[in-house]
């Protein structure tokens, strides 16, 4: 008899672990209470990188007299673009169900709740169903949190999944939060041509990324006309009618006060492992409510796996896929043969900002603090004829490498297209190329991946 393997959450840890698993011979069932590509397709990354491409053809069209073309300024289409959120959400959908129907893969709409070690109860609109399995992940993921000092009403006051796109466009909005979400719709709204106020908690946007990549992001803000409020959090948001019409009040523990029309709150997010009956299955979680996992995404329930957000390693949708393929393959024994393990500080990250910040390894920072001897490397793309070319000369690319072997320990770009390249240095990271492996690839002229291999020199 196949080994029944039951699956709660068909976001990317869900739906890949189902497809891996279902092609390795498991009989698969995914249960998803909300649509069938997770909150990643639902509500974070696709929405959000849609609008972001959208405010960036914005941008582009205020670009366009250093292009020798006449300067147009583009204008929004509320309606338009929610119709292009909502079609290319479709897509995406009807082709992950495609792919799981291809393999097999039985997918139930309902929420899930476990009723023991091996047992999964379904509330779904025809009523109640019960799953038994054999083996189990958990990959419900998150949602954003809401701190007790003020209440979201989806109008106002809203939180990132009522940004696509908001209920009327905001003509000035407060940002709370200056991590990669924050600075994300910081840069979505302000290239849609709304005012926008940044909260920053402390003196730079993305404390934990590098200061250089930092900078240059916040230069960019300041150019745009957006107001960085730093050293200042936010402790309150209370919604405003008055003769000034419709708005929020921001306070600050400083004591400064923002009006604004919006407010959105970027300040992290919460695992979804509440009402889901871990307790019955004697499955363990940490003090923040996420599934405590070991290298194999296994619980403290051999059989009960988590990836994705709720195991709290790296909040991102490519690691939450690779977690749910590790699973799939742990599962189906072939682990003893091929499985390698996942390293969490290999992964490469991308913020989608104009300019574009990704970065892969090691940090400069963190060889630092580590007393680590590195060389570091670095190639403005002003010097890039095909940065020149696409009217986008800012950034640049720093590779680290190891300056006893050669061997590429990882990196940083900051510019056009920033999210594309990164993935030369992440191959090399994670296959220990060295940088002469990058200086002697033949690559493209004119194109900005030659700054990669400037930087690899
Ligand atoms: C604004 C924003 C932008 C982002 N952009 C990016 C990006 O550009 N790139 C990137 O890599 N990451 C991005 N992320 C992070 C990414 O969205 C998450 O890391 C990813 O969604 C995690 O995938 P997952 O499978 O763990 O969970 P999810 O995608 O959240 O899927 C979990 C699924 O489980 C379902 N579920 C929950 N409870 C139950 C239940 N009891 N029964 C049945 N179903 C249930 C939910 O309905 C959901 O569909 C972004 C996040 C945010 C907030």
């Amino acid at each position: 008899m196949p080994l029944r393997f039951v699956i709660i959450g068909g976001g990317p840890a869900g739906n890949t672990a189902a497809t891996y698993a279902a092609r390795l011979g498991a009989e698969v069932t995914v249960v998803e209470r909300d649509i069938i590509g997770g909150a990643a397709h639902l509500w974070d990354c696709i929405p959000s990188k849609t609008m972001i491409a959208t405010g960036g053809a914005m941008s582009f069209s205020r670009r366009m007299r250093g292009m020798g073309l006449e300067q147009h300024e583009a204008e929004i289409d509320p309606r338009a673009l929610e119709e292009r959120i909502e079609g290319i959400k479709g897509r995406l959908r009807s082709s992950i169900s495609g792919l799981l129907e291809s393999q097999g893969v039985r997918m139930v709409m309902g929420s899930a709740r476990l009723l023991g070690p091996h047992e999964v109860e379904v509330q779904t609109v025809a009523g109640t169903e019960r799953l038994q399995a054999d083996a189990l992940l958990v990959g419900t993921g998150s949602r954003p949190r809401i701190p007790d000092w003020c209440e979201p009403d989806s109008d106002r006051i809203l939180t990132t999944r009522d940004c696509y796109p908001p209920k009327t466009m905001p003509e000035h909005i407060a940002v709370i939060g200056s991590g990669v979400t924050g600075v994300e719709f910081v840069h979505m709204f302000a290239s849609l041509g709304c005012k926008v106020t940044l909260v920053v908690s402390r003196q730079q946007v993305l404390p934990n990324k590098d200061p250089e990549v930092a900078a240059v992001l916040e230069d960019d803000f300041l150019r745009r006309g957006v107001t960085l409020l730093k050293g200042a959090r936010a402790v309150g948001i209370d919604r405003v009618d008055d003769e000034q019409g419709s708005g929020v009040l921001v306070r600050c523990d400083d004591g400064r006060i923002i009006r604004a029309s919006h407010a959105v709150l970027a300040i992290g997010s919460v695992p979804n492992t509440d009402g889901l009956g871990l307790d019955s299955a004697g499955v363990e979680l940490d003090r923040n409510g996420y599934i405590v996992i070991n290298h194999h995404c296994q619980s403290n329930q051999a059989h009960i796996y988590a990836a994705g957000d709720v195991s709290g390693k790296l909040p991102l949708s490519s690691v939450a896929s690779m977690q749910g393929r590790k699973v799939a393959e742990h599962v189906m024994g072939l682990h003893t043969r091929e499985h390698r393990h996942l390293d969490y500080d290999k992964a490469a990250s991308a913020i989608f900002t104009e300019p574009e910040i990704a970065d892969v390894g090691l940090a400069e920072a963190e060889a630092f603090a580590a007393g680590r001897k590195i060389r570091v490397t670095k190639v403005p793309f002003s010097a890039t004829p095909k940065a020149l070319i696409n009217n986008d000369p800012r950034g640049f690319v720093k590779i680290i490498s190891d300056p006893a072997t050669g061997v590429v320990l990882g990196g940083s770009i900051v510019g056009g297209a920033a999210a594309e390249l990164i993935s030369v240095i992440a191959l090399a990271v994670t296959a220990n190329l060295k940088v002469t492996d990058i200086v002697e690839s033949l690559l493209v002229h004119p194109a900005l991946s030659e700054a990669l291999a400037e930087a690899a020199e």
